[in-house]
C-alpha cells in the first residue's frame, strides 16, 4: 500500500467503484479505493441490477443518464464487457388518474432532459408485457431505456478502467480508524497498515455509520431487510421471442424482470424490517440475511394476480440483503456536514441504477467544488442536527412501504412527524392547522375550515385553494400572523464581520446598525449559491455589535460550511447558529403596524421604523428583534423571538390583534403571495446551474466591487452573455398550478423549465417562473407548457405584477 494519495474511497461496491472511475475521468489519477474484503461483498453482488432512466427530478434524471450511457460504453467495450440489458422497457403501473397524472408531469419534466417517457394505457402495458393481466390497470409509465446489469461485473469494470488510469484498489484491507490532522488532511488506519490522505470518501453502504463513527458523524441512514425471488423458465417468455419489460407495480408493492427464461420478482411488503440497528457482525460479507417468504405474503398476491404464469412455475432461488435508506428515500452524494475534505456516497437503495451518475456527479465535486447539476436533492446537508438512525429507521419504514407510490404535491406522510416544533406547536393545531415539513420542522400550511378537512392529493389545485385565498385575503385587507419556524440563522460577530461578508457577497450588503439588505452568494464559477439576509444589530444588554445572517429553512449546514470554509485565520470573525434558539412571527398587512404598536413600545411609524429597518424591543414583554421586510408584498414585520419567549410573544399578537381582524395564515398563502411578487426561492429558482444575470439578479451584483468569491468567473460569464434566463409567466388555465420541471415549448421544441408555479390569489392569475432560452425570454412572448399532459398556453410577463412600486410594502 503506498504511504499517500490524494483521495481515499473507502467502500468497493457500486459507489466506490463509480467514484474511484469517475475521479480518473475528472483528471485525478493519484487515487485508491480500499475495500474490507472482496469489490461488491457488501450489497451489489446480490443485487437485482435495474437501471431505470425514471426520476422525479431533472438532477435524478440527469444522472440516471449519465449511468446508461456510461454503462452502454462499457457493455460495448471489448477489452472488459459488462452484461448489460438495456432497453428492455419498463413500466410503472397504474390505477388511479391520480398517479396517471403524476406520470404525464414526469414525463413532462424529463423531456427537458432530452430523455422521453411514454404514459401508456392498460392495453398497450399488456401488449408489450404479454404476461400481465389489465385487471385494476389503467396505464402505466413507459421508460424505453430500463433494463438490467450484471453489478458485479459493472463494479469490476469501473474498478479496471480506474486502475488502467493510475488509481490503486486494495481488497482484504479494512479501515479501522480515520484521523484528521489541523490542514485537514486525513490519515486512514487499516490492518494493513496506515495511509495519508487529502480527501476521503464514505462509500461504505450498510456499514456507513461505522466508518461515519471514525470520524465522528452519524449520518442518517438505515437498512431494511430486502427480498427478490428467481422463478424456473416461464413457457410464456420462450413463446413471446423477446424479453419482457420490466415492472414496477404502486398497487401491490412488487417489481420484476426478466432473468434468463423466468421472471425475478422482488418484493416491498407492509411487515417489513429493519436490519443492522444493533451492529453488523464483521463476518457478514458475502452473506445475505435468512429468506421469509412468508413475510411477503400481502404483496406476492398482487404479482400473482397480475402475472398469472407465476403461479404456473416453481421458484428457483430467494434472495433476501440489506439495503439502504435515508429520511426522504434520497442518497447522501457529496460534502459530510461540518467536515472539511470529506465526502460521503451513501444511503443508496438504487445503487446499481444510479450508481454510475452518482458517482459521476460526486467526482465533479471533489475535484471541482460543484457538480454540473445543482446536486441539493442528493447533499447530505439537505437534512440538519435532528436527523439521527432512529428516525431514519421511521422513515426508511414507510417509504420502503411506499416504494412505487410518489409523494404528491403537498403529501407529507404520518412516520416521524414532530420531530422539530416550538412551544406554539400544539397552540397551532388547536386553532385547526395542518401541517407541512419543513427540514424536521412542522410548519402552518393553512388553517383548516373543518377537523376533517382533507384535500385529495393531486398535482391539480386542490380543495384547499379557496381557504388559502381567503388567508391571503385577510393579510390584504387587514393582519394575518404566521410562525415561520426553522428559518436559518446565524449570529456573525467581530470586528471584521462586514469585511467577512463583503467578500461572500457579489453586491453592497448593507453595513449601517438598524439597517436590513438582502445579498446573493456566488460560488468560484460565479453561479447562485446562497441567499441571504443581513440585519445588523447595534451593541446592547442582549449582546454585541452584530449582523444577523438569515437564509431558506433547510440551508444551516450548507451555508455554515460555506462560511465557514472562507473565513481568514487573520480575520476577527465568530459565527453561531440561532437556528433552533429563534422562532419567526410574521405580521403582514395594512394593520400590521396598528398591532404592533399595541404591544410593543416605541415609535413603530414609518418615519422612525421604515422599510428594511431591525430594531430589538418587547412584544408585551416578550424580547424581540423586529425586521421591516416583506415576502407577501404587503407591510410586514419579522418578529423574531427566542423560543422560551415564543408563547408570551405570540399571546401579545393576538390580544393585540383581536381589535385589527387579525387572523392565522400559513405557508400556502406565503407561496401564493411570494408569486405576486417576483420572490425567489432557494433551490427551487436559486440553483449552482445559473449565474445571478441569467436569475435575473442584475440589481443584486456589484461587478466594480474590488473583489467577492465568483467575481472572475462572472466577469467571463457576462462577456460570453446567458445561456437562459429567469423569466415570470402567466399560464393559461386554473386547473393545474405550473408544476417545478415541467417543459416550455415552441413548436414542439423545448424552450424552458418551470422552477416555482402557484396562483396569485391577488391578482387572481396562475403564475409561474421558469429558466428558459434567451431568445423567448422578452416580456409577451408566447409558448406552450405541458403540465400533466394537458397543452397550455403560457406568456412572459413583467417580474412581481402585484404592487410593482412596493407602495404597499413601504406604507
Ligand atoms: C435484494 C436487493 C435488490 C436490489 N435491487 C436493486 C436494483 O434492482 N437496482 C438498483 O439500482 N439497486 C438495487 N438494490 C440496491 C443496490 O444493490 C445498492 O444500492 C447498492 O448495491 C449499494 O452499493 P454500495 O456501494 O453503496 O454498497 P455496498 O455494495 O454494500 O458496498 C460497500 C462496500 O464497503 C465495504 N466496506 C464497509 N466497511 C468498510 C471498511 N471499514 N473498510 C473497507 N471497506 C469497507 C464493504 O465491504 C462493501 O463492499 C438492491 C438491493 C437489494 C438488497
Amino acid at each position: 500500500m503506498k504511504s499517500r494519495t490524494k483521495v481515499v474511497v473507502i467502500g468497493g461496491g457500486i459507489a466506490g467503484c463509480s467514484t474511484l472511475y469517475h475521479l480518473t475521468q475528472e483528471g485525478w489519477s493519484d487515487v485508491v479505493l480500499i475495500e474490507r474484503d472482496e469489490l461488491t461483498s457488501g450489497t451489489t453482488w446480490h443485487s437485482a441490477a435495474q437501471v431505470t432512466n425514471f426520476g422525479m427530478n431533472q438532477t435524478m434524471v440527469g444522472l440516471k443518464s449519465h449511468s446508461v450511457a456510461l454503462y452502454k460504453k462499457l457493455r460495448d467495450d471489448p477489452e472488459y464487457p459488462v452484461g448489460y440489458h438495456h432497453g428492455d422497457g419498463g413500466i410503472r403501473l397504474a390505477n388511479t388518474e391520480a398517479q396517471m397524472q403524476g406520470y404525464r408531469h414526469f414525463a413532462s419534466m424529463a423531456r427537458g432532459m432530452g430523455v422521453e417517457y411514454e404514459v401508456i394505457d392498460a392495453q398497450e402495458c399488456a401488449r408489450r408485457h404479454p404476461l400481465i393481466s389489465t385487471d385494476n390497470l389503467l396505464g402505466g409509465l413507459w421508460d424505453g431505456e430500463d433494463g438490467d446489469i450484471d453489478p458485479a461485473q459493472l463494479s469490476q469494470a469501473l474498478a479496471f478502467h480506474a486502475r488502467k488510469a493510475g488509481a490503486e484498489v486494495y481488497r482484504h484491507t479494512n479501515v479501522t480508524s480515520l484521523t484528521q490532522h489541523r490542514d485537514d488532511t486525513w490519515t486512514v488506519e487499516t490492518d494493513e497498515g496506515s495511509i495519508d490522505a487529502d480527501i476521503v470518501v464514505n462509500a461504505c453502504g450498510y456499514r456507513v455509520n461505522e466508518v461515519g463513527a471514525m470520524m465522528g458523524v452519524h449520518h442518517p441512514v438505515a437498512s431494511m431487510e430486502h427480498q427478490y425471488f428467481i422463478t424456473e423458465d416461464i413457457p410464456g417468455i420462450v413463446e413471446a421471442g423477446h424479453r419482457m419489460p420490466l415492472l414496477r407495480c404502486p398497487i401491490s408493492d412488487y417489481y420484476s424482470r426478466q432473468e434468463k427464461n423466468g421472471l425475478l420478482v422482488g418484493f416491498y411488503e407492509q411487515d417489513c424490517k429493519t436490519w443492522g440497528m444493533d451492529g453488523i457482525s464483521p463476518n457478514f460479507a458475502n452473506d445475505l440475511c435468512p429468506d421469509d417468504l412468508d413475510r411477503v405474503m400481502d404483496v406476492l398476491e398482487g404479482a400473482f394476480e397480475r402475472m398469472p404464469a407465476l403461479t404456473e412455475v416453481g421458484i428457483k432461488r430467494v434472495v433476501n440483503g440489506p439495503i439502504t435508506y435515508t429520511i426522504d428515500g434520497a442518497p447522501l452524494v457529496g460534502q459530510i456536514p461540518g467536515k472539511r475534505n470529506a465526502f460521503c456516497i451513501i444511503g443508496l437503495r438504487a445503487g446499481v441504477g444510479e450508481g454510475g451518475g452518482h458517482g459521476w456527479l460526486l467526482a465533479q465535486q471533489i475535484v471541482h467544488g460543484e457538480a454540473q447539476y445543482d446536486t441539493w436533492c442528493i447533499d447530505p446537508r439537505r437534512f440538519t442536527g435532528h436527523t439521527n438512525v432512529e428516525l431514519t429507521a421511521l422513515k426508511a419504514i414507510e417509504d420502503y412501504q411506499n416504494e412505487f407510490r410518489f409523494h404528491f404535491p403537498h403529501e407529507h406522510r404520518p412516520a416521524g412527524r414532530g420531530a422539530k416544533t416550538t412551544p406554539i406547536t400544539p397552540i397551532m393545531e388547536a386553532e385547526g392547522a395542518e401541517f407541512t415539513v419543513v427540514n424536521g420542522w412542522e410548519r402552518v400550511e393553512y388553517i383548516k375550515p373543518t377537523p376533517d378537512f382533507h384535500p385529495s392529493l393531486s398535482f391539480d389545485f386542490d380543495e384547499a385553494f379557496d381557504v388559502i385565498a381567503a388567508e391571503v385575503r385577510n393579510v390584504q385587507e387587514n393582519v394575518g400572523l404566521c410562525e415561520v419556524n426553522g428559518f436559518n440563522r446565524f449570529e456573525i460577530t467581530g470586528t471584521d464581520r462586514h469585511v467577512f461578508l463583503d467578500r461572500m457577497f457579489c453586491g453592497n450588503v448593507t453595513k449601517r446598525d438598524g439597517r436590513v439588505g438582502l445579498g446573493y452568494l456566488l460560488n468560484h464559477f460565479g453561479m447562485v449559491k446562497g441567499e441571504a439576509t443581513i440585519a445588523n444589530i447595534p451593541a446592547s444588554d442582549r449582546g454585541p455589535a452584530r449582523a444577523w445572517y438569515g437564509s431558506a429553512a433547510a440551508s444551516e449546514f450548507h451555508d455554515m460550511d460555506w462560511l465557514r470554509a472562507h473565513m481568514s485565520a487573520d480575520e476577527d470573525v465568530q459565527i453561531r447558529s440561532i437556528t433552533n434558539d429563534q422562532t419567526i412571527l410574521v405580521l403582514a398587512g395594512p394593520k400590521s403596524r396598528d398591532v404592533l404598536s399595541a404591544c410593543s413600545r416605541g415609535d413603530w411609524s414609518k418615519a422612525a421604523f421604515p422599510w428594511l429597518s431591525v430594531r430589538e424591543c418587547f412584544i408585551g414583554f416578550a424580547p424581540a428583534t423586529v425586521m421591516g421586510v416583506s415576502f407577501s408584498g404587503e407591510l410586514a414585520y419579522e418578529i423574531h423571538v427566542p423560543n422560551a419567549s415564543l408563547y408570551a410573544a405570540y399571546t401579545a399578537l393576538r390580544e393585540a390583534g383581536k381589535a385589527h381582524d387579525l387572523k392565522l395564515f400559513g405557508a400556502r398563502a406565503v407561496e401564493s403571495m411570494r408569486m405576486e411578487k417576483g420572490f425567489l426561492h432557494w433551490k427551487a429558482d436559486l440553483i449552482t446551474e445559473f449565474d445571478p444575470f441569467e436569475t435575473a439578479l442584475d440589481r443584486f451584483v456589484k461587478l466594480d466591487k474590488p473583489d467577492f468569491i465568483g467575481r472572475d468567473a462572472l466577469l467571463k460569464r457576462k462577456e460570453a452573455g446567458p445561456t437562459k434566463k429567469f423569466v415570470s409567466l402567466e399560464i393559461s388555465t386554473d386547473k393545474t398550478p405550473a408544476l417545478g420541471g415541467a417543459s416550455l415549448m415552441q413548436e414542439g421544441a423545448v424552450v424552458g423549465t418551470i422552477t416555482s408555479g402557484d396562483w396569485g390569489h391577488r391578482i387572481g392569475k396562475n403564475l409561474a417562473y421558469a429558466f428558459v432560452d434567451v431568445s423567448v425570454s422578452e416580456v409577451g412572448t408566447a409558448m406552450q407548457l405541458d403540465l400533466c399532459g394537458d397543452i397550455v398556453d403560457a406568456q412572459v410577463i413583467a417580474a412581481g405584477p402585484y404592487d410593482p412600486e412596493f407602495a404597499r410594502t413601504r406604507s
